[in-house]
Formats: C-alpha cells, sequence, structure tokens
C-alpha cells in the first residue's frame, strides 16, 4: 500500500514536471565551475549564441511568425554586466523594441545588460531574413572574483505565455593562484619555490595544477598560469600525509605530470624543471564499412585534433583509412554499433593491434564506444560535428556529465551541436587513468585511476585521490 501510494506521487511529480517544463525548448546551457580567470575582464563564452526564437522546426508553438519577448536575467556577485551583441538585426528593430529593467542599447547592434531583469519586447520575427543571434561579453567585477563567487545569466523567450527557448551562462569562481594568496610560511622574506618549464610551444599559458604541502596544511586543486618562469609559493618538502603532485597542460605540449616532488625542501627558492614534450600521438585505423563516408571521417578527425588541442589536452590523432565498403561477403564490422561481436571483429583482418579503430557504418545512430574494448568505436549515420571527438573522450575513461556540474558545452554532454570544452579535470583523467586507452595503448606513464569510474576499471588500481573533474580555467 505505501509503495502503490508512493508510485502515485511519483507518477504526479512526473506529470507536473512534464507540464511545467516541456514547452521549454532546451537551449544552449553553459557551466563552468572552479574556475580560473586569470584577472580577466570579461568572458567571451566559446561559441555560444542565442538564436532568436527556436532553432530547430517544431519546437516552439506558433513559430516563427509571433512576436518574442526576451526575459533577462543577470545576477552573481562577480558581474558587472552583460554586452549582448546582435547579429541579423533587421533594420528598424532597435527603434521597434521596447526594453524595460536594467538594459539599454550602446549602438545598434549592442545591447548593454545590467544586474537584475531585464524584458526586451515584441522581437518582430522574419522568416525570410536570417535568424538574429545574440553573442554575449561577460564583463566581471574583477575584484569580486573570488572563491564561490558566481555569474549566472538567463534568456528566456516567450510567445506570449509559453517559453519557446532558453539559454544559460553560470560560472563558478575559485582563485587563481599566485605565491602571495598560498599561505606559505616566508614568502614576504625571501625568495619563492618555482616551476621552470622548458619546451613550451608557442609560449602557450600553461595551466599548472599543483597539490603539495605548505606551512598550514595540504593544499590541492591549485591552478597557476604562466609561460616559462612560474613563481609557487614556499612548497615544504614531501609528507605522506599530502599528495606531492604537478600537472602542466599547454597547447601543441603533451600533458606532463610529475610526482612524488623531491625537489622541495623546506628551504625557499627552490626550482623544479618541467620539461615539456610534443603531444602524444594516438594512431587510428578509420575503417570505412559505409561507402563514401571518407570525407566525413577525414573531417571528424579534423575536429578532434582540433578540440583536444584547443583544450590542452595534449593528444594527437594520426590516422590511417581504410575503405571496406566493398568487401566481399561482408565484414563483422556490420552495420551497426555491435559489441556484441566484438570477439569477432578482433579476430577478424578489419580490427589492428594497439591502435584506436573507429568503424563508420551505416547504422541510424550517432556513436558508440564499446566498454569491455574502447579501442573499438562506432561512427553511424546521425553523428554530429562533435561525436567523434566526444567517443574519443569515452575511449580515454570519460563519462557523460550533466547539469549542475557541466554545461551543454562540455564534449562529453551527450547529443548535443554545442559541444567545445573538456575541462582540466577531464583532461587530466584522460592522459592518466589506467583505463583510458591512451595508457592501455600507448603506455607512456605510470596510470592512476579516478573517480567516477566511467569505462571498464579491471586490471586497474583502487583510486586515488584527484583534481576535480570540473576543474577548469578560461581562457584556455
Ligand atoms: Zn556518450
Amino acid at each position: 500500500m505505501e509503495l502503490k501510494r508512493r508510485k502515485r506521487w511519483f507518477t504526479t511529480t512526473l506529470i507536473i514536471f512534464f507540464w511545467v517544463f516541456l514547452p521549454v525548448s532546451a537551449g544552449p546551457v553553459n557551466y563552468i565551475n572552479k574556475v580560473c580567470i586569470d584577472s580577466s575582464p570579461s568572458i567571451n563564452p566559446d561559441y555560444f549564441w542565442i538564436p532568436l526564437g527556436c532553432d530547430a522546426p517544431d519546437c516552439c508553438p506558433g513559430c516563427p511568425s509571433s512576436p518574442i519577448d526576451w526575459h533577462l536575467r543577470l545576477t552573481g556577485n562577480a558581474v558587472e554586466s552583460v554586452i549582448l551583441r546582435f547579429e541579423n538585426l533587421p533594420t528598424g528593430a532597435v527603434s521597434n523594441l521596447k526594453i524595460e529593467g536594467n538594459a539599454s542599447w550602446l549602438d545598434g547592434n549592442s545591447l548593454r545588460v545590467g544586474k537584475g531583469e531585464a524584458t526586451l519586447r515584441s522581437f518582430a520575427v522574419d522568416p525570410q531574413a536570417p535568424v538574429p543571434i545574440a553573442i554575449p561579453q561577460i564583463n566581471l567585477n574583477v575584484q569580486e572574483v573570488v572563491d564561490t563567487a558566481i555569474v549566472e545569466f538567463q534568456v528566456v523567450q516567450l510567445i506570449g505565455q509559453v517559453a519557446v527557448n532558453e539559454s544559460r551562462i553560470f560560472y563558478q569562481f575559485q582563485q587563481c593562484s599566485s605565491p602571495s594568496n598560498l599561505e606559505a610560511s616566508n614568502t614576504e622574506a625571501t625568495e619563492p619555490d618555482r616551476i621552470i618549464l622548458k619546451n613550451n610551444t608557442g609560449m602557450d599559458n600553461a595551466v599548472i595544477l599543483l597539490a603539495g604541502r605548505l606551512s598550514g596544511g595540504c593544499i590541492s586543486d591549485r591552478i597557476f598560469r604562466g609561460t616559462g618562469d612560474i613563481p609557487i609559493g614556499n612548497m615544504l618538502s614531501n609528507s605522506a600525509a599530502c599528495q606531492s603532485q604537478v600537472a602542466v597542460f599547454s597547447d601543441d605540449n603533451a600533458m606532463a605530470l610529475v610526482s612524488d616532488i623531491t625537489q622541495w625542501t623546506d628551504a625557499t627558492g627552490n626550482e623544479l624543471p618541467i620539461a615539456l614534450s610534443s603531444p602524444l600521438q594516438i594512431h587510428v585505423t578509420v575503417w570505412l564499412a559505409r561507402p563514401g563516408s571518407r570525407s566525413r571521417a577525414e573531417t571528424d578527425i579534423v575536429n578532434a585534433n582540433l578540440r583536444f588541442n584547443s583544450n590542452n589536452a595534449g593528444i594527437a590523432f594520426v590516422a590511417d583509412y581504410q575503405d571496406v565498403s566493398g568487401v566481399s561477403g561482408g565484414t563483422p564490422i556490420g552495420n551497426d554499433k555491435d559489441c556484441l561481436s566484438l570477439d569477432d571483429i578482433q579476430k577478424s583482418p578489419y580490427y589492428a593491434k594497439d591502435r584506436l579503430n573507429v568503424y563508420y557504418t551505416n547504422g541510424p545512430f550517432t556513436g558508440v564506444t564499446c566498454f569491455e574494448n574502447a579501442a573499438v568505436l562506432f561512427i553511424g549515420t546521425t553523428s554530429l560535428d562533435q561525436t567523434l571527438t566526444h567517443e574519443f573522450g569515452h575511449s580515454f575513461s570519460l563519462g557523460h556529465v550533466r547539469a549542475p556540474d557541466f554545461g551543454s558545452n562540455n564534449l562529453m554532454w551527450p547529443n548535443v551541436s554545442s559541444r567545445t570544452d573538456f575541462s582540466v579535470g577531464q583532461a587530466f583523467r584522460m592522459n592518466v587513468n589506467c583505463n583510458s586507452t591512451v595508457n592501455r595503448i600507448v603506455q607512456t606513464r605510470p596510470t592512476l585511476m579516478c573517480q567516477p569510474i566511467a569505462m571498464n576499471p579491471s586490471a586497474c588500481p583502487s583510486p586515488v585521490p584527484c583534481p576535480s573533474l570540473g576543474l577548469n580555467v578560461v581562457p584556455k
């Protein structure tokens, strides 16, 4: 009986939930957590724009002809304003729109939105003209960007009372580290310890992730930025109680990891040199079982290389392409995402050891990575531009991500086309996790096992403390 009542309550809740939220067509969501912003006065969220109305067909009642209202909401202690730069605004749109609340035009294309709420009333929609879009720039109040400070910006588009699109940006900050905000014992009087980067290709503003021991106790998840000579405060000698580790992420270089650091002593002025090397090369054989899929596959590999490098993941893909679309009698690859035929595939001539094997098939799906052997990936006919990059993320041990820790800008968010970002915590795991195919294939460094575990962890050590999965930086 109790069970029944609970069930009914649950069903009622579900119905209310769907009734309330179904009319909203999910727009882009951009969540970045624990972000260290390196004193930049503004943030331009990568590839984030807000289209007027709904950009997918059939998803907003009355679209595209009815006028649309934009309800804007800007909150957070670290934000000063958001500038929305519009493109494709029709002539006269600025004078026809009614603005209520804390927003005003800077010029014919740029709207300044202050903290609080504002409404833009009666956006006229012309179905023949290009869709107007708004690109946000977030202006920060830099003095207020301290640990746990947040910025939240929300745009809800309504036709009458019906919400037809919602876009959301959320940042949570942590301070970038420096010698002065590490609670060091005696940095004022003497030289701090330093990390000296060598071979930093292009002198990228590298991301340094640091764990160690200070006079006040253990520290972890501390982020420093720098190109070569990076002061870090006075780190003390190792003790069993504290992890001692530095990871370096820099584009056009492999991730560098130094553990159990012996260079740091209780004295000041110690130097830890870290020589960076070129990105780790992962060889991929792309098996083209679908006729005519080569150019799609080549574009997917280019996109994967772009995203892995721009997110400082330190991994580069080197692909060779095998056209098996005309093999007589077929191959065990079949036309689907068939991880059940993994054994047959691995015994066949259409599988190469010591590398990733990506199969472009005729199946109507986006992409799949096999749990039992994450070196086997399938790409189907409905794949998106980011699908192969996303599947490489699975192959390298990552699972899916969700709000509130991540937004749909993250490459491990399933099935959206707005994905551009791997967090620093994800880049760390792809490189070090024992169940990442990086380490099952290339075997270049001692491996760890970080939580959360998403892919096959057999023959891996027990999990150890790792940087937070969502730990991130802007800009990369
Ligand atoms: Zn996935």
